[in-house]
């Protein structure tokens, strides 16, 4: 998995850091909780200047975590 990386970055309470496929550093990334009791859910990374994006379909949605934010349009899922 390429945003691998950008992940653990994530998961460490930082930003996702450069992008993995133009190197570009205006990435963000958005989860969702689908489960909140066990505070399961999914979330994406993504790339505002390439447009690359990476889609996480399970994952523990820590409190440091981005919500309630919807990846922009256009987004190209590697
Ligand atoms: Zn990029």
């Amino acid at each position: 998995m390429i945003w691998l990386k950008n992940l653990e970055a994530i998961t460490h309470g930082g930003p996702p850091g450069k992008c993995p496929h133009c190197g570009g550093s205006h990435t963000d990334c958005s989860f969702s909780v689908v489960v909140p009791e066990k505070r399961l859910g999914y979330g994406d990374i993504w790339c505002e200047d390439c447009k690359h994006a990476c889609h996480i379909s399970r994952i523990e949605v820590l409190p440091g975590f981005r919500t309630g934010h919807t990846p922009p349009e256009g987004l190209v899922y590697s």
